[in-house]
């Protein structure tokens, strides 16, 4: 029950979060889930579901520039996102399993609408922007009702909501407050259902997130690059925020390179010189000098170029109140893992891990031999019943970005 004081430091009314607490109780959770550098959603999806660093799988930014051919990476929808390059740096797990002839079905799960090494998902729920409460319920009874019927041997669910939440109101705020109780809500129609269709003994569920999130406060730690440096001596940055990427032309690299070692709260590295611990340098789009933040703040061009937010309109209606994507190191970018099933342990606490660790559990899980990767068995091991993976067991994956469980 000593993981529930966590969630109590975000949550208030503990007592409501059964669904939640019949994971944790039934099942495993670890300390907290240190993500990979960049602590952002793209990196990480990758890392979890090849069990690779960012440099080794190459997706190392939610926006990302090839110079060769020029094409981007966008976060969300875009044509050229779904270019092979992108995404056939490393084989993803759903990847692996279609290959081996299974079948799984994602829903909302970024990539999943992709041809990866030439393959695609047996069934894909393609990602839209927030995908509804009802979206999420309707999905996990699908998923139920296909891992039952055995027309689907593993599931994975995507849910954004409180990653939304967390930029547009905080961490710390009511609005997410109530979509983590919203959530567990959910949960509990989840258990209710895996009672109902006798299914306990026949899947496992994992659940983890991304990354974590910190709060931002109001224009009070915004560096604007054009104070510092002449833009139009930038061939092309991407992104905003904690880590920005930028191309300098060759002949004023150094003096970019100069002016921005100045600027306060931030690190500006050349791409050999970025820290070995981040497993990013080496990755293939990685610019010639990559900035990141100090925690909470956030680098931009200048504040017209802030990245207010609004419901659908051209209207900005606020400033976002919570970000990701600081080094990986930083408490609140941790993010959790709990899992529950007959492959895993009841009511154990594990110590902390790391992104690159899961993809080993699901391997096992799923008794599929793991290609090569960075995660480290021994430390989720002990996690695991002796017996996993010697029947076949389907997995659904809720993929959520929350910070209920990080240690305080
Ligand atoms: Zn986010």
């Amino acid at each position: 029950m000593i993981c529930f004081l966590k969630i109590a430091y975000y949550i208030d009314d503990l007592q409501n979060l059964a669904g939640f607490r019949e994971i944790v109780e039934n099942g495993v959770k670890v300390d907290y889930m240190t993500p990979d550098f960049p602590s952002l959603s793209y990196p990480n999806y990758y890392s979890l579901m090849t069990g690779r660093y960012c440099e080794v799988h190459q997706m190392t930014g939610n926006n990302m520039w090839d110079k060769d051919t020029m094409k981007e990476f966008l976060i969300g929808t875009n044509p050229d996102s779904r270019l092979p390059m992108w995404w056939d740096g490393s084989e993803p797990l759903w990847v692996t399993m279609q290959k081996l002839g299974k079948r799984v079905y994602m829903y909302y799960w970024p990539g999943c609408e992709v041809t990866i090494l030439g393959v695609r998902p047996t069934f894909c729920e393609e990602y839209v922007y927030n995908p509804s409460e009802k979206n999420l319920t309707d999905s996990m009874e699908s998923a139920l009702n296909m891992l039952k019927s055995d027309k689907a041997d593993m599931a994975g669910i995507y849910y954004e909501k409180i990653d939304v939440e967390g930029h547009h109101f905080g961490p710390r705020s009511p609005e997410i407050q109530r979509a983590i109780r919203s959530l567990d809500q959910a949960f509990q129609i989840l258990h209710q259902k895996i009672k109902e269709k006798n299914m306990r003994d026949d899947i496992n569920v994992v659940l983890f997130s991304d990354h974590g999130m910190t709060e931002l406060k109001w224009m009070e730690k915004v560096i604007e690059l054009d104070k510092y440096i002449d833009m139009s001596h930038i061939v092309k940055m991407m992104d905003r925020g904690p880590v920005v990427s930028v191309w300098p032309k060759q002949d004023k690299f150094e003096e970019i390179y100069q002016n921005l070692s100045s600027v306060d709260n931030m690190n500006v590295y050349k791409k050999q010189e970025i820290p070995h611990r981040f497993h990013y340098k080496n990755g293939r789009f990685v610019s010639t000098l990559t900035l990141v933040a100090e925690p909470g703040w956030f680098i931009t061009e200048n504040k017209a170029k802030l990245p207010f937010w609004n419901n659908g309109t051209e209207k900005a209606v606020g400033w976002q109140h919570g970000w990701h994507g600081y080094d990986n190191e930083f408490m609140d970018m941790r993010g959790f893992f709990l899992a529950q099933g007959p492959d895993f342990k009841t009511n154990f606490r594990a110590g902390p891990i790391r992104t690159v660790d899961v993809y080993n559990v699901l391997c096992k899980a799923l008794g599929i031999e793991p290609l090569p990767n960075n995660g480290s068995w021994s430390r989720v091991e002990c996690m695991l019943r002796s017996s996993a993976g010697a029947v076949r067991a389907a997995l659904i994956y809720s993929f959520l970005l929350l910070l209920l469980l990080l240690p305080h």
